[in-house]
């Protein structure tokens, strides 16, 4: 951390330098330094001007928001310093390459003026974390390039390109070389100062601020309309704004939607820290790919490994099915150049790219496999028996099984610790988490290999242990079972989903099971009935796949789906749910939303801290990424293990006990770790670390 001051003639350069993004923390010091250093130039008579840049990569990645976590005061230190920064008597240049976020774009919009490096990006994406840009930046954005355009990058979080943001007036000069050169030519002319706090108030400011409420879409996210409120009371007055702004900044912080986006945020980058994994470990190169299956996930997967770049090879036995996929590969690449996404070229080279085949001497001399085959052991048996012969010994072979144990699978080779699973989710071109399954005898650098593979296809890579189900399903099945169990208790499909969907899951269990297909379940279920007798499903459920409604895909589900695809309440469901409940003399009675959201969640968090507790999951923060990325888990909301904690672990274990005293209360033993936490008086987060 330092502020590396030099002069050259009569200017100051000051390159700051904190870590990789040189963040502007104010905890270790750095936004005190930056302060110390500006104050020297100002008070020394032989400098006239200042330029200020960042050092190595980028200009600055932004603040260092766990600095306001717990002190959002702290943020003054920052605001200061930006106050400082405009009220220069001298003139202040920034000279911006890489990248110029959250309160590093801020401290640039401070200075009198900008220049900017070719393909340098600017933004403010606080939004995506639930919050303002809390430095000033809602107060000068609009006043240096107009509220509408302002407001656009605030509420869209997103980066704007160098060249787009000379076009909006947020740069003054655009150059292709040595950025900082052209900063200190400019100095050197000792321009005038020009403050943007100071510049008027936009004039589209009531239309923008109209327009921009109008399009608010409900959401649980808190700081768009926030940010709204801060534009609409611009003033002359720049210091009533910024109070404004730092007020409004301090109560998102506290939010439980900035909170679970922070955490989600944090936890993207936990998750792809392997506990325990030697630096000297480094994961294999992996240039050629080949997937075994060409149905529904070894097409899903094709499409993502071309669409990362991966020369991808397919072995899939039935011609006809080959030519199908094939066929649903082309289509979905050209689309992306229809949509305007990618180019034709592009598009040629990654079909260029795709290399059908009808067996596996095929992938002899390939990096990495991935199966997809059906999900029954014989057949993964054939597979990984060929491939043992086949490919390279230094070929990674992975499994993406959905519920058959990783172990097993390894054990069919002669070198177990070159076996993987590579869990993707269906649409695998599309979700973006992939469950990576650490097998007992996976070497290291395969599982590094893995999850740095996860990362190159655009993936979030989560390890998980082998366990049936693995993270993610294993917890789903209770989430499942709890809802089934309310469609007996007297709840209907369309007020569980809506209940949920409100709370903030993308889309309720019964329409996700509809799309799932419902004859996935139902052979799990059957399979349960046998390996679990004393865990017992509802029936209802069962009653409704008997009719051969299998949700979408054959038309009707646990709703009807009248043009294919939107789900509709179905009268005869609600009879046979009704029927059911009579059936078994249960009398129906009023579920509340409440209950419906209470109880899923809780199975999962309960579930969840079983799957921490026995190791499958490294750290509950794990859990949560799963859920937010494969799940449609609402990223405000944190994940199933953030909301443990939002409960609280004493008020969690004591629900689960008055759970576990009511109907099929064998469901709701606690969680050993669950037990232990509530007992010591800790939480899920401070297994995170
Ligand atoms: P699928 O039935 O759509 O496709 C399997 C394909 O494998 C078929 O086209 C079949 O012809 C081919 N095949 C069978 N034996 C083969 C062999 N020896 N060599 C080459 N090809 C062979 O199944 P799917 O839904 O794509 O599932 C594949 C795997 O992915 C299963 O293990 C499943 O559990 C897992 N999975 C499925 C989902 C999902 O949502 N469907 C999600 C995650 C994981």
């Amino acid at each position: 951390m330092t502020v590396d001051v030099t002069s050259s003639g009569a200017t100051r350069l000051l390159r700051l330098s904190n870590g990789a993004v040189n963040a502007l923390s104010v905890g270790n010091g750095f936004v005190g330094e930056i302060a110390a250093a500006l104050n020297e130039a100002l008070a020394d008579v032989e400098c006239k001007a200042i330029v200020m840049t960042g050092a190595g990569k980028m200009f600055c990645g932004g603040a260092d928001i766990t600095d306001f976590d717990g002190d959002p005061r702290a943020l003054e230190a920052l605001r200061n310093l930006l106050l400082a920064v405009e009220d220069a008597s001298k003139p202040v240049i920034m000279a911006i390459h890489g990248v110029a976020l959250g309160g590093g774009l801020e401290l640039t919009l401070a200075g009198h003026y900008r220049v900017a490096q070719a393909g340098a990006r600017l933004g403010v994406p606080e939004v995506t974390l639930g919050l303002l840009p809390g430095a000033g930046g809602t107060q000068r954005l609009p006043r240096l390039i107009g509220a509408g355009p302002a407001l656009d990058m605030m509420l869209s979080g997103k980066p704007v390109a160098a060249d787009k943001a000379q076009t909006l007036g947020l740069v003054d000069r655009l150059v292709e070389g040595d950025v900082v050169a052209a900063a200190l030519e400019w100095a050197a002319e000792v321009p005038p100062t020009r403050r943007t706090g100071a510049l008027p108030v936009p004039a589209d400011r009531d239309e923008a601020v109209a327009a921009h409420r109008a399009k608010l879409r409900k959401g649980l996210n808190p700081a768009p309309a926030k940010i709204i409120q801060c534009v609409e009371a611009l003033s002359d007055d720049l210091a009533a704004g910024l109070a404004l702004e730092g007020a409004l900044f301090g109560e998102l912080m506290q939010t439980e939607a900035s909170r679970g986006l922070r955490h989600a945020f944090f936890g993207e980058r936990t998750v792809a820290r392997i506990p325990g994994l030697s630096r000297d470990v480094t994961p294999r190169d992996i240039r050629s790919v080949g997937v075994i299956g060409g149905g529904l996930m070894g097409t899903g997967i094709t499409l993502a490994l071309l669409n990362a770049d991966l020369p991808v090879i397919m072995v899939e036995l039935r011609e006809e099915a080959l030519a199908k996929a094939g066929e649903t590969i082309r289509k979905t690449i050209q689309r992306d150049v229809d949509k305007g996404r990618i180019d034709q070229a592009k598009a040629d080279a990654r079909i260029a790219a795709f290399t059908p085949a009808t067996s596996l001497d095929a992938l002899a001399d390939i990096d990495l496999v991935i199966e997809a085959v059906f999900e029954d052991m014989g057949v993964k048996q054939q597979v990984f028996t060929a491939l043992d012969a086949i490919t390279r010994p230094d070929a990674i072979l992975a499994s993406n099984t959905s519920t058959l144990d990783v172990d097993a699978i390894a054990a069919l080779t002669k070198d177990p610790s070159r076996v993987v699973g590579l869990h993707f989710f269906s649409p695998a071109n599309i979700m973006r988490l992939l469950e990576v399954v650490r097998g007992r005898e996976t070497a290291p650098d395969v599982l590094a290999t893995a999850m740095a593979f996860g990362k190159r296809v655009g993936k979030v890579g989560v390890v998980s242990g082998v366990c049936d189900g693995f993270i993610g399903n294993r917890m789903f099945e209770e989430y499942l079972r709890q809802t089934w169990f309310m469609l007996e208790e007297g709840a209907l499909p369309q007020q569980i989903d809506g209940a949920l969907e409100r709370w903030g899951m993308a889309m309720g269990p019964c329409r996700t099971m509809d799309l799932a297909g419902q004859d996935i379940g139902w052979a799990i279920r059957k399979r349960r009935a046998v390996e679990q007798p004393d865990r017992p499903y509802s029936g209802v459920i069962d009653r409704i796949c008997e009719l051969g409604r299998f949700g979408q895909k054959t038309g009707k589900g646990i709703y009807a789906y009248p043009d294919g695809r939107t789900a509709e309440p179905d009268p005869e469901i609600t009879k046979l749910i009704e029927d059911y409940s009579a059936e078994i003399a249960l009398e129906r009675r009023e579920i509340s939303d409440e209950e419906i959201v209470g109880r899923c969640l809780l199975a999962l968090i309960n579930e969840g801290a079983r799957i921490v507790g026995e190791g499958i999951a490294y750290r509950p923060v794990d859990v949560d990424m799963i859920y937010l990325h494969g799940y449609g888990f609402g990223r405000e909301r944190g994940g199933p293990m953030f909301q443990g904690d939002v409960i609280g672990l004493p008020a969690l274990l004591e629900r689960l006990r008055t759970h576990a005293q009511g109907r099929n209360g064998w469901a709701w033993t606690p969680a050993p770790l669950v037990e232990e936490l509530a007992a010591k008086g800790g939480n899920f987060q401070d297994l995170n670390s």
